[in-house]
């Protein structure tokens, strides 16, 4: 009898790139006069600086469908360091009160359906933002004018929840810069409000913060087998279910992100499966405090087409025309996403599975 073993097999394992090897640091020169700045410099020595302009604009960064080839290269070895110039906490009333402004913009991880570089363009490595002091003096200021919450809301019954990582992942940014922990420290000392952040790695340096209550993690989590296809370069889902009990005995509250679903063969047993997996490996502590949102997957058009050129395989989930609808958005992209009937049926089992499984997990929204 001949074995044949899987080409995965056969190949010869390569070491596992690290997440970041800074080679080319873009930056503007006003970032570079930053203590921030001069931080990120330090951190990595031996990189290569080219001074631009404007971090918007790096044609050999941002340009789409040429950068391709060298997608996750680009992620690795570059990074921008900017300045933010438009401060504003944007209300949202979703997952949070308000929108914080960004200390960073795009991600060194790849998943497929990401949303985070559709405004910068497709490869879109780290821009880490040095005015740090102005942004966190910006958000004590709005956490002040807000007051006292005394209406409870779906984001938390009684702080202003403030999103701090909505255009790139905090757990990865923390690894560059001081940044996230300038902001746990910002809202360590601010009983009204709450920092919280959606993350895919597990960055165990962010134990040593000490949040006291006043920050929120949310890790991202799907099934194993989904998420080995499309969530690129992530931590594997067994170790983000790991990391919930140390978080909160940190002093981290800590929340689970389902997202994005994805409708595809087994889908909804994967996902009982996975809340499963999650009953059984977090502790009593974690499990008091638990809550949920739940996302499902939307797409879009140009992506998929970008997408087809690096991950095809993924496309072939994300991609469903069958089951999807198209709508324009204002800026002329075609986004799609499950039909409204049938999405409505998908999330009602959805939540039966987890209401049946892992009851002590509320649903703060789903969408
Ligand atoms: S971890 Fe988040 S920000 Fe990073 S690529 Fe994945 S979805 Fe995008």
């Amino acid at each position: 009898m001949s074995l044949t073993l899987p080409l995965e097999e056969r190949r010869p394992r390569r070491p596992a790139q690290p997440l970041l090897d800074v080679r080319r640091i873009y930056a503007e020169p006003a970032a570079l006069e930053l203590p921030r700045g001069q931080q990120v410099l330090q951190r990595w020595p031996g990189a290569e600086i080219t001074e631009v302009a404007s971090h918007w604009q790096i044609p050999e960064l941002h340009g789409d469908e040429a950068n391709v080839a060298r997608w996750v290269r680009i992620k690795t070895e570059a990074l921008v360091l900017g300045v933010k110039k438009s401060l504003a906490a944007r209300p949202n009333g979703r997952s949070s009160d308000f929108i914080a402004p960004s200390t960073a913009n795009g991600c060194a991880m790849a998943c497929a359906y990401c949303y985070v570089p559709r405004r910068k363009g497709y490869s879109n490595p780290i821009t880490t933002f040095a005015n740090i002091e102005q942004i966190t003096r910006y958000l004590d200021r709005h956490i002040t004018r807000q007051g006292t919450k005394t209406t409870p809301n779906q984001c938390d019954p009684t702080a202003w929840l403030y999103d701090i990582g909505e255009n790139s992942d905090c757990a990865v940014d923390a690894t560059i810069s001081d940044n996230v922990a300038d902001l746990v420290a910002l809202f360590r000392r601010r009983p009204t409000a709450k920092a919280s952040f959606a993350t895919k790695y597990v960055n165990r340096d962010l134990l040593e913060l000490d949040p006291q209550g006043r920050t929120r993690v949310r890790f991202s989590l799907m099934p194993a087998t989904m998420a080995k296809l499309v969530d690129v370069r992530t931590t594997p889902v067994a170790e983000r279910i790991a990391a919930v009990d140390d978080f909160v005995a940190a002093g981290y509250e800590v929340h689970l992100n389902f997202s994005p679903v994805i409708v595809a063969d087994g889908w909804l047993e994967q996902w009982t499966e996975l809340f499963a997996q999650i009953r059984d490996g977090v502790g009593p502590t974690a499990r008091r405090q638990l809550a949920a949102e739940i996302i499902f997957l939307t797409h879009n058009e140009q992506l998929h087409e970008v997408n087809l050129g690096w991950h095809p395989r993924a496309e072939e989930v994300l991609w469903r025309p069958e089951l999807q609808e198209t709508k324009r958005s204002e800026n002329g992209a075609v986004n799609v996403r499950y039909r409204s009937g049938a999405k409505r049926g998908y999330l009602d089992q959805l939540q039966e599975a987890l209401a049946r499984t892992l009851p002590a997990c509320t649903v703060r929204y789903a969408f």
